[in-house]
């Protein structure tokens, strides 16, 4: 049997080399636990199966297909320097219960959520309770955690009398993009370490078991790294999905930081040469509390950087590094091409503005995050200037990941009390919505920070003046979720003029969580002429301005004093069909939720027609176009009645003689996407219920391939935001799609140049503004009106998001507008600097439909892509109307 104290001592020496800064040295005591470097063969040959022999093949688990397993592994000389064996997805969890077994109690395993394709999450704990003190000091943090959001005053206090007893939560996620490897070889071997090293052999890991509770996400992303792709099996790039929560691998994430609240995480990335620790540039996000934050940002990073020096690695520092132009000088004078030396005031492009990646979205749960990007040349130039120790490959790359992770462990421990004691600062400030300290010593005091002044509190309305009741309540489940807290009006309240209704929600602005509820609810904030360039679009997000839920902002200095209850859980709504005398029903399509209530019905066999014009209610209220209308007979008001208490949705009546021209709605409109696989608009259009299938179009796809079936059979209409194809027959397909009837949904500059290009309309031209991250929210006017099949049920002015900003400049005779761009103030929130390129932007059309040239197929065209990223759900009903309309 393997003698596991004989293997403890013989590694008890060499960890005392760690500290030696001894950097070949130390490199050979990282590697060693697993024998990836050291002499691998020897040591795999003393070890069974339940050893250390754990990031080196034979794997255990059922061998599968996989990308990180099948990344070179140095065992052909071809392969580059620093090949190492990845352990494979399917040796996750096995591997993961074989550490288990071996910890003494220390570690736990759990599955976390499922991936996209059904891939298990897994979240390992390591937090010993062997000794009295660590229970006590355990049982203080939860005593904290309790109180936090509600008295971090009284939890300060509680963290005072502790003093250092106390144990302080970390996060780390890895494998967050599935084609960055070595993070999650690396944080096995530091789990490992932590769980299996018996207590009082080495005081760093003692003091780790001691004070700290390990988080970490093991695979955050297990379709990509199965794939060696960066996204998940939707497509999603899940490090942009953190404020949306979309995806199931999100939402696991995020219950975690919920429930622990850790004051830092790290996330493990690859690949920046040097490596990159995530020190943001400007912009800031304006709702964190930047003084705090930079604090702890900074000073953890130095930790990591020294850490890394003594090894010989280097790193580098967007915010103390970079110029404007988003990189280091590349001059030999060390300077920035504008002649000032980089640094704070000068950096851009690696910021934390938006809350879509996982550190900012952290850092407004808890306090400190960073993105770890670890370099994996082959050169030196991973390396600290005059080192030698290079190269070292993807297994530096581990290595690096290894350094900035254990680091941050020592760092966080030994700072416990004043990380978690800042953290509830935040907490406190947020509960008496205190202002923010100005901020910050030098050299931060140039750096680019718009901390917002809060509101008082945001109004998401029930009944009067809100679209959809349904949707209000969407929004409110997702603060909820997100440890916002959220209250309700208790009775009807007038404020300047408006009524607000008993039951109408209000998220005050004196909470914890305020920052996070600022940011997702606000507009946001219009960059342009502050800023050169954003690390990655979009420039704005709001959920309350996005979403299908109308938000109201109520000013800091308003005089609004409703009384409100807290909330739990959103409100029970009632739904079902408008009582009195009915010749038909009618469902406005003005949410997501009436979209999939349409779907659900017409897949149950309901049938509906679509209304061609607006038209007047029994009450005098004006029905729009676009409304879905069903027969009034006993058996339909039955299946109504029940969908609509089911969704909360109502069904209006109208008497026979009111209704309008209309159309039969035959079935659920059949949608080709034309891209190759599943991406954000297939899971869009599925999750409203529609049937939508990637088709691709490419010179070798099914589409353009003569012998193959077409694969356009089958589907009613096509969304579009890619260009033209260049295959003979894949064109031919597509202008035979279209001659015999089918529906056309295009997005972006190309989902209108599609048309120009098919010779399908003749006049269309359009225009965008891409590059340095231009994106954001703009406003738009709704010409088309209640006599809009498109947009009918929208108001007449509404927020989009734009990712580039696109518009049309000239639209074709057999098209009408339905949305156009105000001529001047259209641009609310983000970063599109008005210029020469933008200028035939103001008051053009956003939003168009009619039909083809020869009247054969009907065409919907947005400059905006309603399905972007999953998040605007407020555009999904006109994309909804769009296709009921154009299926003919
Ligand atoms: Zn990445």
């Amino acid at each position: 049997m393997f003698n596991f104290q004989k293997l403890q001592r013989s590694r008890a020496p060499r960890l005392a080399l760690l500290r030696s800064f001894s950097f070949l040295l130390t490199v050979s005591i990282l590697i060693s636990p697993v024998g990836a470097l050291a002499t691998p063969e020897a040591t795999k040959s003393e070890l069974p199966q339940t050893s250390l022999a754990l990031a080196a093949p034979p794997w255990c688990g059922t061998p599968e297909p996989d990308g990180a397993g099948s990344l070179p592994d140095g065992s052909d000389p071809s392969h580059p320097a620093g090949s190492f064996p990845h352990i494979p997805y399917y040796a996750i969890g096995c591997t993961l219960a074989e550490i288990q077994a071996r910890s003494n109690g220390r570690m736990e395993v759990e599955v976390l959520g499922q991936s996209a394709l059904g891939r298990d999450m897994y979240l390992v704990t390591i937090n010993a309770l062997d000794t009295p003190q660590q229970r006590k000091d355990f049982q203080t943090w939860q005593n904290i955690r309790k109180i936090a959001l509600t008295e971090p005053q009284r939890a300060q206090d509680m963290l005072d009398r502790a003093g250092g007893d106390v144990k302080v939560p970390i996060f780390i996620q890895s494998g967050i993009h599935g084609n960055e490897s070595e993070g999650v070889d690396a944080m096995f071997e530091l789990v490992e370490r932590l769980a299996t090293t018996p207590y009082g052999a080495d005081p760093e890991v003692d003091a780790i078991l001691d004070h700290v509770v390990l988080l970490w996400n093991v695979v955050h992303n297990p379709d990509g790294r199965v794939a060696g792709a960066r996204t998940n099996g939707n497509n999603f790039d899940l490090n942009r999905d953190f404020l949306t929560q979309s995806q199931s691998e999100t939402k696991a994430a995020v219950s975690i930081m919920q429930e622990w609240l850790p004051p830092d995480i790290l996330d493990m990335h690859g690949y920046v040469t040097p490596t990159l620790i995530e020190s943001t540039t400007k912009p800031h996000n304006p709702s964190i509390d930047y003084d705090l934050w930079l604090k702890w940002n900074a000073s953890r990073i130095d930790a990591n950087e020294a850490a890394m020096n003594a090894i010989g690695l280097a790193v580098t520092r967007p915010i103390l590094d970079w110029c404007a132009n988003g990189s280091p000088p590349t001059s030999p004078d060390g300077l920035c091409p504008n002649g000032l030396p980089p640094g704070p005031s000068q950096a851009e492009g690696w910021d934390d503005w938006g809350p879509f990646y996982t550190p900012m979205y952290s850092q407004l749960v808890g306090l400190n995050g960073s993105t770890v990007e670890m370099c994996n040349r082959t050169d030196t130039r991973c390396g600290v200037p005059g080192s030698t120790a290079h190269p070292l490959g993807r297994l530096g790359a581990k290595i690096a990941q290894y350094t900035v992770g254990w680091s941050t462990l020592l760092f966080d421990l030994e700072n416990r009390h004043d990380l978690l004691w800042d953290e509830l600062e935040t907490y406190r400030r947020g509960v008496k919505n205190a202002p923010r300290p100005e901020c910050c010593e030098p050299p931060y005091e140039t750096d680019g920070f718009w901390m917002r002044k809060y509101p008082l509190a945001y109004v998401i309305p029930l009944g009067a003046g809100q679209r959809s009741d349904p949707e209000a309540n969407r929004l409110v489940d997702w603060l909820l979720t997100n440890g916002i807290l959220v209250e309700e009006m208790k009775q009807d309240t007038v404020h300047e003029g408006m009524t607000f209704e008993k039951g109408s929600y209000v998220v005050w602005m004196t909470q914890a969580h305020r920052g996070l509820a600022d940011t997702a609810l606000s507009i946001g904030t219009n960059i342009s002429g502050l800023i050169e360039r954003l690390y990655a679009p979009p420039g704005a997000w709001s959920h309350g301005y996005l979403w299908g839920a109308d938000t109201l902002v109520i000013p800091r200095e308003a005089n609004f004093a409703p009384i409100t209850n807290r909330v739990t859980k959103s409100s029970h709504l009632l739904g079902g069909v408008e009582p009195g005398v009915a010749g038909a029903y009618v469902l406005a399509i003005d949410s997501p939720t009436a979209v999939r209530t349409l779907n659900a019905l017409l897949a149950g066999g309901t049938p509906a027609q679509l209304a061609m014009a607006s038209f007047i209610s029994p009450d005098g209220a004006t029905l729009p176009a676009g409304s879905a209308i069903f027969a009034a007979d006993p058996a339909t008001k039955v299946t109504l009645a029940s969908i609509g208490r089911t969704n909360d949705v109502w069904f209006t009546r109208s008497y026979s003689d009111d209704l309008p021209a209309m159309e039969p709605i035959d079935r659920v409109p059949r949608i080709a996407v034309l891209t190759a696989a599943v991406n954000q608009d297939v899971w869009s259009l599925r999750n409203l219920g529609f049937t939508a299938d990637p088709v691709g179009t490419g010179s070798s796809s099914q589409l353009n391939d003569p012998a193959a079936a077409n694969p356009l059979d089958g589907y009613d209409l096509v969304f579009n935001t890619a260009g033209w194809p260049s295959g003979t027959t894949a064109r031919a397909r597509l202008q035979a799609f279209f001659a015999g009837g089918g529906g056309y949904i295009g997005a972006l500059l190309n989902g209108a140049n599609f048309l120009t290009s098919a010779g399908l309309v003749s006049g269309l031209t359009a225009a965008n503004r891409t590059g340095n991250g231009r994106s954001g929210i703009v406003s738009w006017n709704n010409e088309g009106g209640p006599n809009s099949p498109i947009v009918g049920a929208f108001p007449a002015q509404d927020t989009a998001i734009m990712d580039p900003p696109t518009w049309f400049t000239a639209t074709p005779a057999t098209m009408s507008v339905d949305g156009r761009l105000p001529l001047a103030g259209y641009f609310l929130a983000g970063l599109w600097q008005p210029d020469a390129q933008s200028a035939s932007a103001p008051g053009s059309a956003v939003i168009a439909h009619g039909t083809s040239t020869s009247g054969a197929a009907r065409l919907a065209i947005f400059a905006m892509n309603p399905l972007y990223r999953a998040d605007p759900e407020r555009e999904w009903a006109m994309l909804a109307s769009a296709a009921y309309w154009a299926d003919q």
